[in-house]
């Protein structure tokens, strides 16, 4: 095991007071500093996984003067990286929206990841394989940047280099999966305030806030015994980086919805692009088994085929979309189309598949515990939310704790996560079930839904001021 920063060692001095939440009383620890050096396995706080989200709280953490004289450990099972930017590009890359960019830009990270490698993304069409209807989302003029496609790679070498950087109070250490938590009950932790956490390896820490980043299958999450809503889509989204057939203006993020489940192509650059292609599970296991050439020739027919439109739709959406040229111009509806590229060849090793699913945890928090990112929900790929959600949980919790500092309250006080959860819980749930309506609206091929859905479709694509709206609200 190795120890990447180590901060200052200190003693930790507890003075236990009282304050009322809630109706409990709970401890509030005051800590001072004492001159002893002697290493500790006492943290502050502790944070469970760092993937891009637990290695962000990490680093927004260490940034914060509030937090200068708190002791804070990052444990992460897989073993440290150099994060050296390849000339390849990765095969795994998100969408980040501007929400994203700021909070990245508000711990020092986007600099690195501007440096490095991202691609502007200035228009996005989504369209419908069973009718004409389509929408995109752009600034007129193709001017503003309506996302940023970038490599999770780029995106953790950047929040770790600032987090290195970063003369802060944390420690990290890799090659340290976590076997076991004792999270205490509410009574346990007013007295106590800590929680208990024991590596695979024997190694036991103790903390007076656990933050809980360990992914989809969190084992934060399951050891608080919260109910855990979720669902398997029997989809896997395989992804590859496919060479277009022409350089082009690479700006555009293109969408489909087949029957199947959505295909989308995010630009990489002008040659490049990365594919996002979710389906059944059967058929992404077929698709992960065929020679290149076939599996370009899927694509090519998954963005371009002709699938049969249903005389009832193309009839009602041919009617609205001349109904809406005629009041809103020729960019409404139809107007605003454009054809997709194609794709020449896959960058040879560089399909895979991951495994798609719904989850969403009723309580973000507990007694001396707080979820962030996937560990707290988890969503379908189709909308390019997840890590997006995952950032806005950092830049929300980091907020609460430092109020909580700044207050002279204990980090685990109740009242602060409280805020957390409420706050992030509205923010991300009604977006979650907004996904996966989205989902379900598109995965059928019945002609009432398909109808209803372009329609809807094309009367949103008409109306900017909602557009906007859907842009904005996008964010994370
Ligand atoms: C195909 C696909 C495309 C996507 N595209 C987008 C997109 O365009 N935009 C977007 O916003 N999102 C996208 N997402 C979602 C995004 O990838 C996730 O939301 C994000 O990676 C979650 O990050 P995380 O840090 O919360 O979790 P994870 O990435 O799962 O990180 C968890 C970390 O915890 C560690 N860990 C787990 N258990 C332990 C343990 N016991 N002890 C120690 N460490 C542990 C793991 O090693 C890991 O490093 C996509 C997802 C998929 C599958």
């Amino acid at each position: 095991m190795e120890i990447m920063t180590s901060a200052c060692c200190r003693k930790i001095v507890s003075v236990s007071l009282s304050k009322r939440f809630l109706g409990v009383s709970v401890a509030v620890v005051k800590r001072g500093i004492s001159d002893d050096n002697a290493q500790s396995k006492n943290y502050d706080i502790i944070i469970a996984g760092g993937g891009m989200v637990g290695t962000a709280m990490a680093c927004s953490l260490g940034r914060n003067r509030k937090f200068s004289n708190h002791k804070i450990l990052l444990l992460e099972e897989s073993p440290e990286k150099t994060w050296d930017l390849k000339p390849e590009y990765s095969n795994r890359v998100s969408a980040l929206g501007a929400h994203s960019k700021m909070f990245l830009d508000s711990i020092g990270a986007w600099s690195h990841i501007e440096k490095a490698r991202l691609k502007e993304v200035k228009k996005m069409q989504v369209w419908d394989a069973f009718s004409e209807a389509v929408i995109t989302f752009n600034d007129e003029n193709l001017q503003d940047d309506i996302a940023y496609v970038v490599e999770n790679d780029v995106v953790m070498s950047a929040i770790n280099k600032q987090l290195k950087e970063t003369n802060g109070p944390v420690e990290t250490i890799y090659k340290a999966k976590i076997k076991s938590f004792k999270l205490p009950s509410k009574s346990e932790y007013a007295k106590s305030g800590s929680v208990k956490v024991q590596l695979e390896d024997g190694t036991d820490f103790s903390c007076n806030l656990l933050i809980g980043a360990d992914g989809a299958n969190s084992r934060v999450r399951n050891a608080m015994g919260v109910n855990y809503l979720s669902w398997s889509y029997g989809q896997m989204g395989v992804v590859a980086t496919l060479k277009l057939s022409e350089p082009t203006n690479n700006i555009v993020a293109w969408q489909r919805f087949l029957p199947t489940g959505p295909i989308a192509l995010l630009p990489l650059n002008d040659e490049l692009s990365s594919l996002v292609w979710s389906t059944s599970t059967e058929d992404a296991k077929l698709l992960l088994d065929l020679d290149s050439e076939s599996f370009v020739d899927y694509i090519n027919e998954a963005l371009w085929k002709q699938y049969p439109i249903e005389k009832p739709v193309e009839a009602i959406t041919k009617n609205l979309s001349s109904l809406l040229y005629n009041i809103f111009g020729p960019t409404a509806a139809a107007g605003a189309r454009q054809l997709p590229p194609s794709v020449k060849c896959i960058v040879e090793g560089s399909k895979a598949a991951f495994p798609l699913g719904f989850g969403h945890s009723t309580k973000y928090i507990g007694p001396g515990v707080a979820l962030i990112g996937d560990s707290a929900h988890r969503v379908h790929p189709l909308a390019g939310m997840g890590v997006n959600l995952g950032f806005g949980d950092v830049n929300c919790l980091q907020k609460k704790l430092s109020e909580a500092v700044h207050s002279g309250s204990e980090i685990g006080n109740p009242e602060y996560l409280l805020e957390y959860e409420t706050e992030r819980q509205r923010h991300n749930f009604p977006r979650m079930v907004f996904i996966d309506a989205l989902h379900k609206l598109y995965g059928t091929s019945f002609m009432p839904v398909v109808l209803l859905r372009s329609v809807g479709l094309q009367l949103t694509d008409a109306l900017k001021p909602l557009k906007k709206v859907i842009m904005k609200r996008a964010g994370a």
